[in-house]
């Protein structure tokens, strides 16, 4: 577990709000004008998909500033190729995000790829795949990571422009909760709570940072239950999953199948974050303001910036200063962990 110094007691019951009880975590902000990014180079990558199983080849090029993060499936002839990465453009939130365009292209498993396009700033790229999903590669978004990393990043003239959240915006669906409110900088609350002892109730506040994000989140891959399998492959989907790519709790619920354990001992948590970093960057730009997630997942996550943008008085666009926030991330002893993390 990672010790940030910081006790995790504070946090109230799962569910509760407490985003507005977290000024003085903000009060180290310097703000000035920073500038939209994109990469220094182009750079590829082969791999499987999650869903579909078929592999494809993804190439992340740099992109003019205001371009936004656009998907072209080059396996597809004419404009009707190009889906910009918007949350209009959501067309599929089961077990993934996937986006389509005006003329029918779609692009799967999009939210790793996206969480840490937004984890490293970059706000303008194309990304060229042959097929209709994104290599899922370990599961989690280190890989991306490492690509964008190895291409390079690269200032633009243009201002960052961010969405600044005015008014709390709530979307629920049973006992599930998404909520933006009014915030200096990015920042995400996750809860999750399973009823399986290799995961149970956990819990992560993560300050949204280049370093954060790297540090604690990136690494942590997807995951799914043994006894789903047959399911979801009957739905046509996690054709391409295996333990190379997914972590899988064991039918029983007390246990991970995959031989080298967890990678944080809350993995799950780390990655619902990570995911929801990637869902939240459909906005179309960084997010001014704080997410408070609970037992959040793909579709809400689209909900929620849904709602958002239908109601004008709720944001606003904002030039982006310097609002990153040198908080520490603090996560929530497992409970009801069964499994030793391997790392
Ligand atoms: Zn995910």
């Amino acid at each position: 577990m990672f010790d940030s110094g910081v006790s995790f007691e504070s946090f109230p019951a799962i569910g509760n709000d407490v985003s507005e009880s977290r000024p003085t975590m903000f009060s180290d902000l310097a703000p000035s004008v920073i500038r939209q990014r994109t990469l220094k180079s182009a750079i590829s990558c082969t791999g499987v998909g999650l869903h579909s199983g078929c592999k494809m080849t993804m190439t992340l090029r740099p992109a003019a500033a205001n371009t936004g993060i656009l998907f072209r499936r080059i396996d597809i002839a004419g404009d009707g190729s190009v889906i910009p990465a918007l949350w209009s453009n959501v067309s599929d939130t089961r077990l993934n995000t996937s986006v389509s365009g005006a003329k029918g292209a779609s692009v799967h498993t999009i939210e790793h790829l996206m969480a840490a396009l937004a984890g490293m700033g970059i706000d303008n790229a194309i990304i060229d795949i042959n097929g209709p999903e994104v290599p899922v590669m370990d599961g989690s978004a280190a890989p991306f990571l490492f690509l964008i990393e190895c291409a390079g990043i690269v200032e633009q003239q243009a201002p960052r422009q961010a969405i600044k959240i005015l008014k709390r915006v709530v979307t629920k669906d049973g006992d599930k909760r998404a909520m933006l409110t009014p915030g200096r900088s990015f920042s995400l609350r996750v809860e999750i709570d399973f009823p399986m002892d290799a995961i149970g109730r956990q819990e992560c506040f993560l300050p949204m940072n280049s370093a954060a994000f790297k540090a604690e989140v990136s690494r942590a891959r997807t995951f799914g239950f043994e006894q789903e399998v047959a399911a979801m492959h009957a739905a046509g989907l996690g054709k391409g999953g295996s333990l190379d790519n997914a972590v899988v709790i064991a039918s029983g619920g007390e246990k991970v199948l995959n031989e080298g354990g967890l990678r944080y001992v809350d993995e799950f948590v780390r990655h619902k974050t990570l995911d929801a970093v990637g869902d939240l960057a459909l906005a179309g730009a960084p997010i001014l303001g704080h997410f408070h997630g609970v037992r959040c997942g793909h579709a809400l996550n689209n909900r929620l910036l849904r709602d958002l943008f239908s109601d004008r008085t709720a944001w606003t666009m904002v030039e982006l200063g310097n609002q990153q926030t040198t908080a520490p991330a603090m996560f929530s002893a497992p409970q009801r962990l069964a499994v030793a993390a391997s790392a």
